[in-house]
């Protein structure tokens, strides 16, 4: 359902775009996220026998505060961790996406953390020593996804007008090339190189015709210091999660370009990953941890759960975010393109258990082979990389530990059955906005189809 919002001017926009969160805003005092006042009870402790119960009662697991999180936040919070025997889980806010490497590198016994959300393919990254210290081999096991959706490319209000928005070859293309030739190179930022936020930026761009690596500066920026630009006029455009484009919409910085469902709708977002030397430690507490995280995920996308779910979120402790700059997403509730056009679509929405295609929560292998393809299409990884696919998956997919622990779940939770285990580690082809396809079977023929890319394929 699209529907007009309001018919649109520069000035219109500053005077109108979400004036009542956003003046509320501006004013400094809307930052008050609520104490939870109405919770339902927590769940149940089961009664483990000895196959079941942890090794350990606790770990230390990262999280940033984005909707990605929301699964780790409410196996706490609602007492999935518990249930499952892992009453001691620690979650901790990481202040960014370098501190979660470093804070992996000491795991919790140097005072860092055992495992927790990541971009993709920052385990593999990890594992392989490519963004640790000294290069020190530190290899992590993907135990889940955590959610789809919930992304999107914020762009600078200066920019409105200039045909930036999904399809970029209706003007936008040429638009950000002008900028280049006038020396005032299009800025944008994602929060980490060479994984996801990053990876969703360049793929619109070249499919629009701008050559990411040519065309614009892309950097790395704390999520706080690229809104900051992005009000000063210093940055153009940002890759990011929710709540952060609601929160630039609603406070008059910018607008949403594009959402990234647009771009590859039920495409893989962050995953649940830990230290593989605790998984082998404690195998039958990474299960309880497993189970947890999907009772988690099937609870989020609960929509009876969701006024709660938001609540809970939206605390101080947590995202530290008014309520309502998480309500709308997870409505599939947007303002989009430079015309603040209102979209209501539950297909766009976050989800974290199932999405419109399969499995959320499954770690499916095609997924970490689209990452590595795109690693090696942007020159960040060596082409030999994709003749050794295979190994490098294997050695960090955990899909196994998933599947034993659905099937353990399935025992006591009749809201998983055996026909929601995925049957393959692939999903099969996919789909992309811009016609491109990738066959997980076939990753040279998808680098050959691309034209924007920084090798010859
Ligand atoms: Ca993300």
């Amino acid at each position: 359902m699209k529907q007009p919002l309001r018919s649109f001017s520069r000035r219109h926009f500053l005077l109108t775009a979400g004036v009542s969160a956003g003046a509320a805003l501006m004013k400094g005092c809307s930052l008050n996220p609520p104490s939870p006042s109405s919770l339902s009870p927590k769940a149940q402790a089961l009664e483990l026998g000895s196959a079941q119960m942890p090794e350990v009662p606790g770990i230390k697991l990262g999280y940033i505060a984005i909707v990605e999180s929301a699964p780790l936040i409410i196996a706490q919070e609602k007492g999935f961790f518990a249930r499952h025997g892992m009453s001691q889980v620690q979650i901790a806010k990481q202040a960014s996406w370098g501190a979660a490497r470093d804070n992996i590198e000491i795991g919790s016994a140097g005072g860092g953390i055992d495992g927790g959300q990541w971009q993709m393919p920052m385990p593999h990254l990890i594992s392989e020593g490519l963004i640790t210290k000294g290069n020190r081999k530190i290899p992590m096991v993907v135990l889940a996804q955590l959610c789809t959706h919930g992304n999107g490319i914020a762009i600078a209000k200066k920019h409105i007008g200039k045909g930036i928005g999904l399809d970029l070859t209706q003007g936008g293309a040429q638009y950000i090339k002008d900028l280049a030739a006038a020396g005032t190179k299009f800025k944008a930022a994602y929060t980490f190189p060479k994984v996801n936020q990053d990876f969703w930026i360049r793929y619109w761009l070249a499919a629009g015709g701008v050559d990411p690596n040519k065309d614009v500066d892309l950097l790395a920026v704390p999520a706080s210091q690229t809104v900051a630009n992005m009000r000063t006029e210093t940055m153009d455009g940002f890759s990011t999660g929710d709540p952060w484009p609601y929160r630039i919409v609603r406070d008059k910085i910018g607008y949403l370009a594009v959402l990234n469902a647009q771009v590859w709708q039920d495409h893989p977002e962050e995953y649940l990953a830990l230290r593989r030397d605790w998984i082998e430690k404690h195998p039958k507490a990474t299960k309880a941890l497993l189970k947890a995280v999907m009772e988690a995920q099937m609870w989020c996308d609960d929509p009876k759960n969701r006024d709660e779910m938001v609540q809970i979120l939206a605390q101080r402790k947590y995202f530290n975010v008014p309520t309502q700059f998480l309500r709308a997403p997870y409505e599939g509730e947007y303002f989009l393109g430079d015309q603040l056009t209102k979209i209501v679509d539950p297909k766009v929405r976050t989800m974290y258990w199932k999405d419109n295609k399969a499995s959320v929560s499954y770690p499916y292998q095609s997924h970490e082979l689209w990452f590595l393809t795109e690693s090696v299409r942007w020159g960040f990884q060596p082409p030999e990389i994709l003749g050794e696919a295979d190994r490098i998956i294997k050695s960090v997919n955990g899909e196994k530990y998933w599947k034993e622990a659905a099937m353990e779940l399935a025992a006591v939770n009749n809201q998983i059955t055996v026909k929601d285990i995925p049957q393959s580690t692939s999903r099969g082809i996919e789909k992309f906005f811009d016609g491109a396809e990738f066959d997980p079977s076939k990753p040279k023929a998808y680098l050959d189809s691309l034209k924007i890319k920084a090798i010859k394929a």
